[in-house]
């Protein structure tokens, strides 16, 4: 591939989505900086955004006013178990990075991407499994709300159900302009992940197509040697194949993806990061 060949990638991000504090088991809190130093490094042309935390009202368009104060307030545990009010003040910045990356790519018409995680189990009014605040169902509203978009398409390809933003889409009302798919809702394994993949993309087109833009959580704990893998069970070269035909079938649909990072487990963190890197490279590559 020749330098002019690469595309540029749009990347919202701000060192304050990232929080040092210890979050236990997951890497999310660090991983952001770690992904965007990786994709620099292997070459990609990455132009770094500007971003904003969100405030209360904005969060509020998704989630029970009460329990974002709670949180924000260190008076509820968030997604990691712990009331940290750094951790807190993070979480409205990686919902402000994904807010900002929806309105640019919606705006635009191009894909962009935001080095977030943490989003899918959030619920409307509770956290849960290193989720808070669901940023994905944030970005949908406001978009809807304030740039009269029409239809948001949520494709979640990490390992685990997107229940937090089910519920969200739920108790917000929001079935009518979101279309949602979780891999983790499916049963899908090693007998079976290879048909699913071939199926990719018009699950895509069935699911999405009108669809203004395309959220697309590219997990990567659906790799086989993840410690927390649940649906899928990809080998390496699957993964890239998974992200390689999210990208060509929205450009044949003409939908700009908006591309977080959401799952990952391996150690050491590295694997982890080696298989965003590839996510970047299906996105150069398609
Ligand atoms: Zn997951």
């Amino acid at each position: 591939m020749s330098e002019q060949n690469l595309k540029e990638m749009l990347v919202f991000y701000n060192k304050k989505q990232c929080s040092n504090e210890n979050v236990g088991y997951s890497p999310s809190a660090k991983k952001p900086k770690l992904v965007v130093q990786a994709w620099k490094q292997s070459g990609y042309p990455v132009n770094i955004q500007k971003i904003r935390a969100l405030s209360v009202e904005e969060i509020s368009v998704a989630h029970d006013k009460n329990y974002v104060k709670g949180i924000l307030g260190g008076k509820i545990k968030n997604g990691f178990g712990n009331k940290s009010l750094p951790v807190a003040k993070s979480l409205q910045w990686t919902t402000g990075s994904f807010l900002a990356a929806a309105v640019y790519a919606y705006r635009q018409k191009v894909s962009t991407f935001s080095p977030t995680s943490g989003f899918h189990h959030a619920g409307y009014s509770y956290a849960n499994g290193f989720c808070t605040f669901n940023g994905l169902m944030i970005a949908a509203i406001l978009l809807k709300k304030q740039h009269k978009a029409k239809q948001i398409g949520i494709l979640d390809l990490d390992s685990h159900a997107g229940d937090g933003t089910a519920n969200t889409i739920a108790k917000t009302n929001s079935g009518d302009f979101v279309r949602h798919y979780s891999l983790g809702e499916q049963e899908i394994q090693k007998h079976n992940n290879v048909e699913w993949l071939e199926h990719l993309p018009n699950l895509i087109r069935e699911n999405f197509d009108g669809s203004d833009v395309l959220f697309y959580q590219a997990g990567v704990d659906c790799h086989e040697d993840d410690p927390e893998v649940y649906a899928g069970h990809f080998t390496t070269e699957q993964l890239y194949t998974r992200d390689k035909l999210v990208y060509t079938t929205c450009k044949e649909l003409n939908i700009p993806v908006v591309t977080n990072l959401a799952g990952g487990y391996q150690k050491p963190l590295q694997k982890v990061i080696d298989l965003h890197n590839l996510t970047a490279k299906a996105f150069q590559d398609s």
